[in-house]
């Protein structure tokens, strides 16, 4: 149900409505709609108005500005290097510190601002890919194979899925970056957060819909959808398409296979096992609580480690984003 702050009355990421919300950001397993009132940072908020509607009581809350709640609590949003106007939660109540990670990763990602590591006594962490199998590669070494596999199926096209909400823009941005100036061609569920990411200022070039295009212009060129739309009626409009998809759990090779994944592309937008040790490491609090994810194996490590911890099960998370 999220976490709620009991002198403020208030809760961080709810998964019902309430009075009063904090939203870390928003995938829909963090941001639901219709809270009395909701306070988020400005891009998160703008996320929120295209995916539920304008909703009244928005608070908009920026980067490092901290808020008075009710109860003499302190609310900072401190960004989280997740997606788009992701944060943190920095809360402050009677002389004690507590951060709320949200989703996270310390991997640089040019679609938002880096995770800012705060100091404090309690770190509430995330956890999806809490075991040490999990290492994502630089994610330009992906792009890299994405591009290969492009020139070296110049009558095919390379159809890419990817998250709407933070995963296909990070996609764009690092394809632009290694110089891939070419148009790039959406589905139709990608055209409204990539818009919105231009308007926040991240600027993605060329992009165009895919529907209408002839088959054969589309050859040699990159398409993004949703994962859902990989298999289905609506990439056979594609020439040929060669399968990749962009996710953290491509490092399993049973899940590329179940989604009959000819090209998987390790890229997350979540903490992999070294960025989750080196964050508790970097922050240092007095205790980490962890929850959203695979809480043992980051226990057992706290615990090797001689640190303070414990595993929260939160309900009612099922990941949006990986
Ligand atoms: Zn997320
Ligand atoms: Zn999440």
């Amino acid at each position: 149900m999220g976490i709620c702050i009991v002198p403020a009355d208030t809760w961080i990421d709810p998964s019902r409505a309430v009075k009063r919300a904090l939203v870390t950001h928003g995938h829909a397993d963090h941001a639901r709609g219709g809270h009395g009132q909701t306070m988020a940072t400005p891009a998160t908020l703008a996320i929120m108005a295209v995916r539920y509607g304008v909703a009244d009581g928005a608070a908009p809350a920026r980067y490092h500005e901290p808020i008075a709640l009710a109860g003499g609590v302190t609310a900072t949003f401190l960004p989280a290097g997740h997606v788009l106007g992701s944060a943190q939660i920095l809360l402050e109540y009677a002389g004690e510190r507590v951060i709320v990670t949200g989703d996270y990763k310390r991997s640089p990602d040019p679609t938002c601002l880096p995770f800012a590591v705060t100091p404090c006594d309690l770190f509430i962490t995330e956890a999806t890919f809490g075991l040490p199998v999990f290492r994502h590669p630089p994610i330009a070494d992906e792009i890299e194979r994405l591009l290969r596999a492009r020139a070296a199926n110049p009558e095919r096209c390379v159809l890419v899925g990817a998250y709407a909400l933070g995963k296909a823009q990070r996609v764009i941005a690092e394809l632009r970056a290694a110089g891939w100036d070419a148009p790039i061609y959406l589905h139709g569920a990608m055209e409204t957060m990539c818009r919105l990411y231009e308007e926040q200022g991240v600027p993605l070039g060329d992009l165009r819909p895919a529907v209408g295009v002839p088959k054969s212009e589309l050859a040699g060129t990159i398409v993004i959808c949703p994962p859902s739309a990989l298999n289905d009626r609506w990439s056979r409009r594609l020439p040929d398409p060669l399968t990749a998809m962009a996710s953290g759990w491509m490092r399993v090779r049973q899940r590329a296979r179940q989604r009959g994944v000819e090209l998987p592309l390790v890229i997350s937008d979540h903490a992999d096992w070294n960025e989750l040790t080196t964050t508790i490491a970097e922050v240092n609090p007095a205790e980490t609580w962890i929850t959203h994810g695979r809480e043992e194996a980051l226990l057992r490590w706290c615990e090797l480690h001689q640190r303070r911890a414990r595993a929260l099960a939160l309900t009612g998370y099922e990941d949006e984003d990986d």
